[in-house]
């Protein structure tokens, strides 16, 4: 047992808990200085509505009066030079700390949000902010208004619904299921935004259990492109209900609240880890992809390679059920993988237990990702190839299947129903060595889609991705550009992969 295990880790010291994440950042370069110039009139160079409510005036161009919205806000509104500034700009991803806002705004309430929708809409780029954790920066627009939400935090469990407003990181979220004896499947790191996770679809170690966490939207609170504040829901505005679940984070409006259908927690689970010998990742990456997609929804598991030479290889998961359950599934896996594990560790856990197992830290990090989707297995060996000689990279390959399957591809915005599992491609950076590490993650991304992995998860986003927007959405990319312009006719959230674009 290593020391991680001691700790109750799973395996990759700081990136562990990117395992399930996504992390993107190799566009960078774009989203830096992509939207959110103050000088460029949004209403200007908004495409025209294919059908809107309400009806597409032309929006003010002229600066937004700070003086006056700060006046109006429950909570601060900071401006460059301001002191706080520098630390209330900062995103999750340190690569963008060079991102300057031209305001940072603390939303307490609703109608906070409101206000700074109202002043800003048509003047400077827009967008919220919950959890900081764009992979891309997005929360931190050059140049624009940062919405921040992370004081709309409550998190209300009553019976079976969860009411968490839109601020709310994983962690609470959880200690607050927890405290109530429910379960609602989510990400793993714990100052992930339920926010962001929720809109880009959201995976987490219950996934192929219960399914993605926007599967468990029964409701939201929307402000909307014009201050409106709407509720969406299958009964009320059924267009931007849809959109909210997998259309990913800043396209359609702020939300301001989820309301969530959760489930009991489940009365016993079981978590694992297993590293194979270095050089063996070919053999178990074959064996996992049959295994994984025979597997039942109980069992979610994940395959990390780190790369270098050899490519290092581990696997770890979460087992609904109890310890001898999990040991024969894990034989299956071991007896197929042309290698014996050289370290175990199996542990009965709770529920709040199983999900801190995962969570890894929560301190910022630097780094450049991207991902890609398996739908049936792939050449093992090709895909370890494009690991080999890497070192600082890994990929994080996240079982899907199971209950993630189980709605239509277009039931809901998440298109990557029929996934077999996505693959991360996470690589630490540095501002020196940004634009070669970009380069690295940008060749590997193509090295998986010549391996057979196309697609993108939209939570990973990666300004960098070629064919983005497909890869993302894929046939449900129409339909959301239609309602984000029914809902957004001026493109007053536009950022660099909106889905206006
Ligand atoms: C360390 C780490 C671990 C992760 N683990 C997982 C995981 O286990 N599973 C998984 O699926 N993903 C995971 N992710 C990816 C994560 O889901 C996305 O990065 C997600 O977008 C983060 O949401 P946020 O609220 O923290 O980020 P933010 O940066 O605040 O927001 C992300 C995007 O959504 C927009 N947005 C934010 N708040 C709102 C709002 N209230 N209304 C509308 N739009 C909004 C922002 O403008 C931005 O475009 C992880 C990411 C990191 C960095």
């Amino acid at each position: 047992m290593d020391s991680e295990h001691d700790q109750g880790r799973p395996g990759v010291p700081r990136r562990a808990f990117l395992r399930i994440a996504g992390v993107s950042a190799a566009g960078a370069v774009v989203a830096a200085c992509g939207p959110g110039d103050p000088a460029a009139p949004v209403a200007s160079t908004a495409p025209a509505p294919a059908t809107s409510t309400p009806p597409a005036t032309r929006l003010p161009t002229a600066p937004p009066n700070w003086d006056d919205l700060r006046s109006q806000l429950t909570g601060n509104l900071l401006r460059p030079g301001a002191d706080g500034y520098e630390t209330a700009k900062q995103g999750f991803n340190q690569l963008f700390d060079g991102n300057n806002p031209v305001a940072v705004a603390t939303a307490s309430t609703v109608q906070d949000v409101q206000a700074c929708v109202k002043a800003a809409a048509g003047r400077v780029t827009i967008a919220a902010r919950s959890g900081g954790h764009s992979y891309a920066g997005y929360s931190v627009p050059q140049g624009g208004l940062v919405i921040d939400v992370a004081a709309l935090n409550k998190v209300d469990v009553q019976g079976g619904k969860a009411v968490i407003g839109a601020g709310a990181k994983l962690k609470d979220v959880y200690a607050a299921l927890a405290r109530a004896g429910r379960a609602l499947p989510a990400g793993s790191c714990p100052t992930v935004g339920i926010a962001g996770l929720t809109l880009g679809g959201g995976i987490g170690v219950l996934a192929r259990k219960y399914g993605l966490t926007c599967d468990h939207l029964s409701s939201a609170q929307v402000v909307a492109a014009d201050g409106r504040t709407l509720t969406a829901s299958a009964g009320s505005e059924p267009d931007l209900f849809w959109a909210l679940r997998g259309g990913g984070g800043g396209n359609f409006g702020i939300v301001t609240e989820f309301t969530f259908d959760t489930d009991p927690a489940p009365p016993e689970l079981t978590v694992f880890s297993l590293h194979f010998p270095a050089g063996s990742g070919a053999g178990v990456l074959g064996a996992w992809q049959q295994w994984i997609a025979a597997m039942p929804p109980e069992l979610w598991a994940n395959l990390v390679l780190s790369g270098g030479s050899p490519v290092q290889c581990r696997v770890s998961g979460c087992y609904v059920g109890d310890t001898a359950g999990l040991t024969t599934l894990l034989n299956n896996l071991t007896t197929n993988a042309g290698a014996r594990p050289t370290q175990r560790v199996v542990k009965p856990v709770d529920y709040l237990g199983a999900m801190k197992y995962f969570e890894g830290g929560s301190n910022r990090q630097s780094f450049v990702a991207s991902s890609r989707i398996i739908t049936t297995p792939v050449d093992a060996a090709k895909l370890v190839a494009v690991a080999d000689g890497r070192p600082g990279m890994d990929l994080l390959i996240d079982g899907l299947g199971g209950a993630v399957a189980g709605p239509a591809k277009d039931a809901t915005a998440f298109w990557h129903r029929d996934a077999l599992a996505s693959v991360q491609v996470y690589a630490t950076a540095t501002a020196r060595n940004r634009a070669k590490v970009t380069e690295s993650v940008g060749d590997v991304v193509a090295g998986l889609a010549a391996a057979g992995a196309g697609g993108g998860y939209v939570n990973y986003i990666d300004p960098a991705l070629p064919d983005w927007k497909t890869a993302y959405y894929g046939d449900n990319a129409k339909r959301l550009q239609e309602v984000a312009q029914k809902y957004d006719p001026h493109n007053v959230f536009r950022f660099g992969q909106g889905v206006i674009s």
